[in-house]
């Protein structure tokens, strides 16, 4: 079994997280960075464009 990602290092039944571990990590890489919006800059910054939520249902 693949160990979650988030940094727990628990087994997971076969995917990437344990349920919930995905937004945990979310909220760590949030908080670590500064928030939210400093880590869109850094990812618009990695990917080149902006990023924008209103096309986030496509
Ligand atoms: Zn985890």
């Amino acid at each position: 079994m693949p160990n979650c990602i988030c940094g727990c290092e628990q087994p997971t039944k076969g995917g990437k997280f344990l349920p919930g571990h995905d937004q945990k990590l979310r909220a760590a890489i949030e908080k670590q960075v500064g928030g939210l919006e400093v880590l869109r800059e850094i990812a618009e910054a990695h990917l080149g464009r902006k990023i924008v939520a209103k096309e986030a249902s496509e």
